[in-house]
């Protein structure tokens, strides 16, 4: 690979990976299809690596946003700023010098690492290290092998010399859509949204599914869950939602009383398990916790359920709220989730059964003739795919 002196590479690094073995090959063309979907618009060259992928910069390359998109990509453990130069002696020294300078603080300290993956040349790491411990210290820094405050690595290889001293967090978890698709019951509250971004993280494509109060559809794609699914979006793939009307339900379940919450709920996991099996996923994800609110029971969550063959993964069950809500703003969720919104859940939330038997469950999802109505529903889906979503 011939490399440009003073070319700037974004090495990215995997992390589990490693763990998978016989499918390591399909984890990374996810992981590569996931980034470079991620970083469609952006400028930069891609070469594969055994164990890692380059990042090559370009002229007019924005490497801010380029780095604040990949830290959010899951599958990705860190991001290192590489400096490319030639790999002679004087070469790595006058460059090193340079990225020192660039350093700034008061109290400066630093640890110089080197590493040859190509030996031939006539100086080791040691006169590398040397060389650039006597720059460093004429720039001001005092040389450590702890406590430093800036960390510089050096590769050599036969090509080009890489120098590095700014590494980035990634978000780790696996690529998305590793662990196949999952479909989310997003609400637009603050709970759902944090639950779909913990599946991603363990590799769950989200086919979002949000039940509303509208009549039209339309309204709903005005409301704050597009902005939601946008935000989510962020960590990798997928922004497929269906939205679906409320109404066929809420006119038959009106009667239903303190039972109506729960009628609701379960109309909601019979809606995603049959889209589920439409988008060929493998499990139901909700934001639900167990005794958040008065209906969120062992029972109710037991009846709700009943009839549902798919596993429902609950990955906010031993979360405080507050946890919820620093997640929810780390993630960048939780303003869009606070905004004000008619929520089919709160037209009907005064003093909801909290025991529901399974047995009185069944009773009222034959009464109200639950398996035509979440089919009636269906039908009344109105789709929306990728770039539509992020519209608004
Ligand atoms: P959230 O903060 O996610 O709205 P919540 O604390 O309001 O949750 P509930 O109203 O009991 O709790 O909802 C529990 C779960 O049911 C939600 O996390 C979500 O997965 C699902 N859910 C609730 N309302 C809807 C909706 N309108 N559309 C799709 N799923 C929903
Ligand atoms: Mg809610």
């Amino acid at each position: 690979m011939k490399f440009t002196d003073g070319e700037k590479v974004l090495v990215v690094s995997f992390g589990e990976l490693w763990l998978r073995g016989r499918n390591r090959g399909d984890y990374i063309n996810l992981l590569r299809n996931n980034l470079n979907k991620q970083l469609e618009g952006e400028k930069y060259k891609f070469e594969p690596m055994y164990d890692r992928f380059l990042l090559r910069l370009q002229k007019g390359s924005d490497e801010e946003r380029i780095k604040a998109k990949l830290s959010k990509l899951f599958g990705i453990s860190n991001v290192t700023v590489s400096h490319v130069t030639k790999p002679t002696l004087a070469s790595i020294t006058r460059t090193a010098r340079k990225m020192l300078r660039q350093v700034k603080g008061e109290e400066r300290s630093v640890r110089i690492n080197s590493h040859r993956t190509y030996k031939e040349f006539d100086f080791d790491s040691r006169d590398i290290i040397g060389k650039v411990l006597k720059v460093a210290k004429a720039a001001g820094f005092t040389p450590t092998t702890h406590g430093f405050t800036t960390d510089m690595h050096i590769n050599v290889t036969k090509d080009a010399a890489f120098l590095t001293c700014e590494k980035v967090r990634g978000q780790g978890g696996l690529p998305v859509r590793s662990s196949g698709k999952g479909v989310v019951l997003l609400s637009g509250g603050i709970d759902s949204p944090v639950a779909a971004w913990y599946a991603m993280k363990r590799g769950i494509e989200p086919i979002y599914v949000h039940i509303h109060g509208y009549r039209d559809a339309e309204d709903a794609l005005q409301s704050k869950v597009p902005a939601l699914i946008k935000i989510l979006s962020g960590y990798g793939s997928g922004s497929k939602t269906y939205y679906i009307p409320a109404y066929v339900l809420q006119s038959y379940s009106m009667k239903a009383g303190k039972y109506e919450l729960i009628l609701l709920k379960a109309f909601m996991l019979r809606i995603a398990e049959k889209i589920a099996e439409k988008e060929g996923a493998g499990a139901i994800i909700t934001g639900e916790s167990l005794g958040q609110v008065a209906s969120q029971t062992m029972q109710n969550l037991s009846a709700s359920q009943d009839g549902i063959k798919l596993p429902i993964l609950r990955p906010l069950v031993g979360f405080d709220k507050d946890e919820i809500i620093r997640v929810a703003r780390s993630i960048g969720t939780y303003d869009e989730s606070i905004r004000p919104y008619k929520d089919v859940c709160s037209i009907n939330a005064k003093n909801p059964a909290t025991a529901t038997q399974v047995k009185k469950m069944k009773e009222l999802a034959k009464s109200v003739g639950l398996t035509g109505i979440v089919n009636r529903s269906l039908r009344l889906a109105k789709v929306v795919d990728g770039g539509a979503a992020a519209r608004r």
